[in-house]
């Protein structure tokens, strides 16, 4: 083992995948925007674009600067292989179409991510293929389904937006005894607070449009795991399809990248502290977050994540029209859609997470129509904290002393 493996995270995520793609001296791995890479020897050009012999041939295949992107996740993720999407939901669409077959059937749980969500509910059964949705959270129900047999056990750990947590070790074990695939979407915890491949996962996703790049100033997915048929054959489905991550893109990820475990850390502590903070306010009616020795599955939580993660969320009373009056008064907060900025960004689930979904749909998942989604940025913890207390009384709920 060298000195790297070794290394702790934070060291990783600034030093990982880089070395080989550094040239002229740069320190920096460089933008290659060329779309196809050429060769006067015949052969060797031959070699490379049979896999051979390492090398790029075109630009929707492979591309250096979006592999050093790969390169880098698989470090964190400790990965043998992994390959890289235009966006998140390719990411999901590429693994769940990639070993999905009529016939097939696939266990997740109700509170996937809106797009995956759509996929199950929307997509998948035009090709004749079954989705069993457990309850989030219910280890129980979920391990049942699984014995009963299926293709892929699909989870997502922390949810969106109400943080429920599902035990991946468990669950996963069940999924190897009847020889599923289990998939984990790791966007909302990252590899810094949880690492599904060594809890039993085969593949973990990321939608590198959040966490990993952390400046909601790039679009991206990634898919990696231990074995390099299963990452081979997403890999080859993709470059056929065609929904490549763009070098640009890859640059900025990679940047944003090295201060991954900065970041997430400073998020989870905020996180923590508006959760206590909000908990105190008479017109908060919950607050939700796996740090909390409140939350349901604080346990589980615990056992599987090195950290809590930065997003919450918070039901306030008088529903849509608190929101409404609360959410604008927020002085260092983005109102937007995204989630895993250096900026505190908050929405209300039905103008988010769940806008597709009925009021009646969002009882039925446990989100009240108060619900907001919070994504602590890495301002200084007072000023959240002072933030969302001016804001709090400005609608006149004082929060008690
Ligand atoms: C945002 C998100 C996705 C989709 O990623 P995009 O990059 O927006 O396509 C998938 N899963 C989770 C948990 C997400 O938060």
């Amino acid at each position: 083992m060298s000195k790297f493996d070794q290394a702790r995270l934070g060291t990783k995520a600034v030093w990982g995948g880089e070395k080989e793609y550094l040239v002229h001296g740069a320190t920096q791995v460089p933008v290659i925007p060329s779309v196809a890479f050429g060769y006067d020897d015949m052969d060797e050009w031959y070699d490379v674009a049979i896999g051979k012999k390492k090398g790029h041939i075109y630009g929707r295949n492979t591309n250096p600067t979006v592999q050093a992107f790969e390169d880098k996740v698989k470090v964190l993720e400790g990965a043998a292989a992994g390959t890289s999407f235009s966006t998140g939901m390719a990411a999901v669409s590429n693994t769940l179409y990639t070993f999905l077959f009529p016939g097939d059937k696939v266990v997740t749980i109700k509170d996937t991510y809106g797009g995956t969500n759509k996929l199950f509910t929307e997509f998948l059964h035009k090709l004749q293929i079954e989705v069993v949705f457990c309850e989030t959270g219910n280890q129980k129900q979920i391990e049942e389904e699984v014995k009963k047999g299926c293709k892929m056990l699909y989870l997502e750990t922390p949810t969106n937006p109400t943080v429920k947590i599902t035990d991946i070790k468990q669950t996963a074990a069940a999924a190897k005894a009847v020889g599923a695939l289990v998939v984990v979407d790791n966007t909302f915890a990252t590899p810094v607070n949880q690492n599904p491949l060594e809890l039993g996962a085969d593949l973990v996703i990321h939608s590198a449009t959040k966490f990993l790049g952390g400046h909601a100033d790039a679009l991206g997915g990634v898919v990696v795991g231990n074995d390099e048929s299963l990452v081979e054959a997403i890999y080859h489905y993709r470059e056929i399809n065609g929904a490549t991550m763009d070098p640009w893109a890859a640059y900025l990820l990679l940047r944003g990248m090295k201060t991954l475990d900065l970041r997430v850390k400073r998020q989870a502590e905020n996180a923590m502290k508006l959760a206590q903070f909000l908990q105190t306010s008479d017109l908060v009616e919950g607050v939700f977050y796996p740090g909390l020795s409140t939350h349901p599955n604080h346990d589980i939580a615990k056992e599987q994540m090195k950290g809590f993660g930065g997003m919450l969320s918070f039901s306030v009373k008088g529903g849509v029209d608190t929101v409404r009056d609360l959410l604008p008064k927020l002085q260092f907060a983005n109102r937007a859609a995204n989630l895993g900025s250096v900026e505190t960004t908050v929405g209300p689930a039905r103008t988010t997470s769940h806008v597709e979904c009925t009021p009646e749909e969002r009882a039925a998942m446990g989100i009240p129509e108060g619900l907001i989604r919070v994504s602590c940025g890495i301002e200084d913890a007072e000023d959240i904290l002072a933030d969302f207390e001016q804001a709090l009384k400005a609608v006149g709920y004082p929060v008690q002393a």
